[in-house]
């Protein structure tokens, strides 16, 4: 086992510790999810066993080799955060535990499953950059989207999450993130997730109420290249 690793994850425990003191919550109200994409399976084995119980991979057919390689190991979440395209909806909900990165309808539409199938949790992708080119639903229709998945019957829609922009305080962009929670929960009360806080944030996030953090090379060290 790799001992940086530990040590690595070790750190940042703390600092999520340091800052979600600074921010007066508690600490059990925050999930550090391992950002494991473009690192081989044994890692997320590695991880498992420091504990680690949830993951986050942005590439279906990754997600999916990966989820087949760890098969038997026990209770892992894993969390999918990258773009779906649609017609590898169904591929994602087979494979994911929850999906980030909803931002279109059409999508919600193709992630919800036949009946029978179980609860998917999803969340809306907020786009909070001014380009409409990048991932996620523009602010002003998040209330939309969320009333339409609110009505899909194998999702459940559990909040919000959002990258912030590189050219901006992140403090100031998850302002904007912690508007379209509250727009969401005026839809549905209890989708009070928020995803938000990567390596170079997680303590701003923390500060604004992030709920779940997305943390990848700051645990992993850096990442190999894109195969
Ligand atoms: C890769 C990725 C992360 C983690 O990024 P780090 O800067 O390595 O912590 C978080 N969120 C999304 C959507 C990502 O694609």
């Amino acid at each position: 086992m790799d001992t940086a690793l530990a040590d690595r994850l070790a750190a940042v425990d703390e600092r999520i510790r340091d800052a979600a003191r600074s921010a007066h919550r508690d600490v059990a109200d925050i999930t550090r999810i391992v950002v494991t994409k473009f690192h081989p399976a044994a890692l997320v084995a590695d991880l498992h066993a420091l504990g680690v119980r949830d993951v986050g991979e942005n590439r279906q057919q990754e997600l999916t080799a990966k989820r087949a390689e760890l098969d038997g190991i026990p209770d892992v979440r894993w969390h999918f955060i990258g773009q779906v395209q649609t017609n590898k909806a169904r591929a994602v909900r087979a494979a994911a535990d929850a999906v980030h990165s909803v931002d279109r309808a059409r999508l919600a539409d193709a992630l919800d499953g036949a009946e029978g199938d179980g609860v998917l949790d999803v969340l809306l992708q907020v786009n909070l950059t001014d380009d409409a080119g990048r991932g996620g639903v523009a602010p002003d229709g998040v209330e939309d989207l969320a009333a339409h998945v609110a009505h899909l019957s194998t999702l459940r829609l559990r909040g919000v999450m959002a990258v912030a922009p590189l050219d901006e305080a992140p403090a100031r962009a998850f302002e904007r993130l912690r508007r379209s929670s509250d727009a969401v929960r005026a839809v549905v009360p209890d989708a009070r997730w928020i995803s938000a806080g990567m390596t170079g944030d997680f303590p701003e996030a923390i500060a604004m109420g992030a709920t779940h953090l997305r943390i990848g090379s700051a645990i992993t060290g850096p990442r190999p290249p894109r195969d």
